[in-house]
């Protein structure tokens, strides 16, 4: 009966919830848990990537928990590596499952690798993530809000491998085949719901009473693409489909039953030019852990006709945003692996299929030195509406 009082009274990790996700939870004593990162593979085994966790504890007591997050290193590109997870990708916690913090008290030991996290508890529950999460739920409630704006349209255009619909929304005050357009991709990769944040931000901003917003939807149709992978992001994904097909490779093959997202997606894009419509610029954006980048369109000599408009939309992000770049602007490569088939990403293949103006942006999860702090995500939202102004700038000045 003492066993059982002193059971009931452990903290209990729980992941039963959507985005939630953890491999082996081992409890070292009452106030230490080791919870490894689920992580995932690719379709033939291979590219481990274990940076998404997300849990939420229960029945903490006032003392300290120490929460040792294992099992971290991986393959990239098919370069192995020590992990995704380091001292500079501290995750986030919330006492009540809406606000989020950073995490201020750990330690990274490369050695194993480990990140040990230090935690005092505010109530007997509190939530870890390794990035503020953004759920198909919280994509729902925005939905709920602006869905009888007049300016907003939406369409499903396909459904995902796991039978969830893909949906594609439009922004505009009126359409018109000569108004420019801008198309925007978020979260093509599960574990980045930064991208998501952001995207939030830009709809805000775009759907907004404000003057300014309504020039932005007067002068541009924007197709919104906002949530790339949703069976990904219910179950708490990384970056692969549930057939293990990583969602920003694979362009510049054919697979409508392994991957039909690509499919659905390509096919949107291929019925709006053959409608005689244009595309003037694209966007997906994604999150790394450190990196932070510009990348347009492949420099393979017939690319060079969108020089200046990255050069412009570069310019624009440096000085008006906290795009806190790396790296001067780069242009993509043909594929991300030569020689081999399905490895090029959405604006490669986009780029080879139609001659599409795409660009490729990566926002870091660590410090930004323009910010001078880690990004939360209220910054996130703020970025998306800085966002969508510096492209609307960059098409304008063609
Ligand atoms: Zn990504």
């Amino acid at each position: 009966m003492i066993l059982l009082l002193a059971a009931l009274l452990l903290p209990i990790v729980h992941t039963d919830f959507e985005g939630g996700s953890l491999g082996k939870v081992e409890q070292v004593s009452p106030t230490h848990f080791r919870l490894a990162v689920k992580g995932e593979s690719d379709q033939d085994g291979r590219n481990r990537q274990a940076n998404w966790y997300y849990f939420r504890v229960d029945g903490a007591s006032s003392k300290p928990l120490t929460l040792d997050i294992v099992n971290l290193p991986g393959e990239y590109n098919y370069k192995p590596n020590q992990g995704a997870i380091t001292k500079d990708t501290p995750p986030s916690i919330s006492f009540d499952g809406v606000h989020w913090e950073h995490v201020t008290t750990f330690e990274y030991d490369p050695q194993e690798p480990k990140l040990v996290l230090h935690v005092q508890p505010r109530g007997p529950r509190f939530w870890i993530a390794h990035c503020p999460p953004y759920t198909n739920a919280s994509l729902a409630k925005l939905r709920e809000e602006i869905h009888r704006s007049p300016d907003f349209h939406e369409e499903t255009i396909g459904k995902t491998a796991g039978g969830r619909d893909l949906v594609l929304w439009t922004i505009a005050h009126g359409e018109s085949k000569d108004k420019q357009t801008i198309w925007l991709m978020f979260r093509q990769h599960s574990w980045e719901s930064g991208s998501s944040w952001v995207g939030e931000g830009a709809i805000r901003t775009l759907l907004s009473n404000a003057p300014e917003s309504k020039k932005l939807r007067d002068q541009v149709i924007w197709k919104i693409l906002p949530l790339c992978d949703p069976d990904g992001v219910a179950r708490g994904g990384v970056r692969f489909n549930v057939n293990g097909f990583d969602l920003n490779r694979n362009w510049d093959v054919a697979g409508p039953v392994k991957m039909p997202e690509i499919t659905a997606q390509r096919n949107a894009v291929r019925q709006w030019l053959n409608a005689g419509n244009r595309i003037d610029l694209l966007l997906s954006l994604h999150n790394t852990e450190t990196g932070e980048y510009l990348e347009g369109p492949p420099d393979d000599g017939g690319s060079a006709k969108f020089k200046p408009l990255a050069e412009r939309l570069f310019q624009l992000l440096s000085t008006e945003t906290s795009f806190a770049p790396m790296r001067p602007l780069s242009f993509a490569e043909k594929t991300t692996t030569p020689g081999k088939a399905g490895r090029m990403t959405v604006i490669q293949g986009l780029y080879a299929n139609f001659g599409v103006a795409g660009f490729l942006m990566e926002q870091r999860v660590s410090f930004n030195s323009k910010m001078g702090h880690l990004p939360e995500l209220a910054d996130r939202l703020k970025f998306g509406g800085d966002l969508v102004r510096a492209l609307a700038s960059a098409v304008a000045a063609k």
